[in-house]
């Protein structure tokens, strides 16, 4: 087990004292996010915090990607609320503890940047813009030519030299960046694809949605696979909700 920072050390990268009961900072207006974000993000973040996610790495990340430049305008209001929204094509940007909880697993506790990381399903390019905080090289590949479009869109301006976006059937992975220290997926398959786990690095993590039970029941959980020098190890955790995987491009 790798040693990790006492609870007052993981929050010493927000200003002023950490906290993590503070109270909802009503009086923020959000409105205009533009000029009060921040406030209201550390204010997501403390509530992360609150929530059990320790990863420093993440909690900065989480802290420092402005979610809002995510979201149609409609919905900025909504953009640091712990509620995945709409962003178009039937599809939803996750909710920032889901974010945060898969991209804690997927890390593992490293210490410093993971290597090269893999997401399927870059939706808007929220959380593509997160873990390119979190690794050094980070491959997204989208289906929808709608989504893939918008979110280089929205990420143009970040200027994320390490972040790159693919249009393409995550189905199949991306070959050429494997093996990849880590791999996610933001939409959930009836199982996990054998590509992934092929362009998965000894020594790497998978973190992914994926049906249990009936397939019709809708239900799914997050499946936690690892893969070691002696082979595969999964780990079944929580149930979640995700949009489904699918194949071919549109
Ligand atoms: N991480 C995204 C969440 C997007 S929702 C964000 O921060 O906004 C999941 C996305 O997965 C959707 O955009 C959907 O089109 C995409 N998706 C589903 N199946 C896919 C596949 N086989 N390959 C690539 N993307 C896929």
């Amino acid at each position: 087990m790798k040693e990790r920072p006492s609870f007052p050390a993981r929050l010493d990268f927000l200003a002023g004292k950490p906290n993590s009961k503070r109270p909802t900072p009503r009086g923020v207006p959000v409105q205009g996010i533009g000029l009060d974000s921040r406030a209201v993000r550390m204010n997501m973040v403390h509530q992360l915090a609150g929530q059990g996610i320790a990863d420093p790495l993440v909690l900065s990340a989480m802290g420092s990607v402005e979610r809002h430049r995510f979201v149609d305008s409609a919905l900025v209001n909504q953009a640091y609320e712990d509620t995945s929204l709409p962003i178009g094509l039937g599809q939803t940007i996750s909710k920032p503890g889901v974010v945060a909880r898969m991209a804690e697993l997927l890390r593992n506790g490293a210490s410093g940047r993971l290597g090269r990381v893999l997401e399927i399903g870059t939706g808007c390019g929220y959380q593509a813009a997160v873990l390119s905080l979190l690794a050094h090289e980070v491959y997204s590949i989208e289906r929808l030519r709608g989504l893939h479009d918008k979110a280089r869109d929205n990420l143009r301006n970040l200027r994320l030299a390490n972040l790159h976006l693919l249009f393409g059937d995550g189905m199949a992975g991306y070959a050429k960046g494997a093996p990849y220290a880590a791999i996610i997926a933001a939409a959930g398959g009836e199982a996990v694809p054998q590509a992934w786990v092929d362009q998965l690095a000894v020594g790497g993590r998978l973190v992914a949605p994926v049906a249990t039970g009936a397939a019709c029941a809708g239900r799914q959980a997050l499946v936690v696979i690892d893969k070691t020098a002696q082979g595969l190890r999964q780990t079944v955790l929580e149930a979640v909700h995700f949009v489904p995987l699918k194949s071919g491009v549109a």
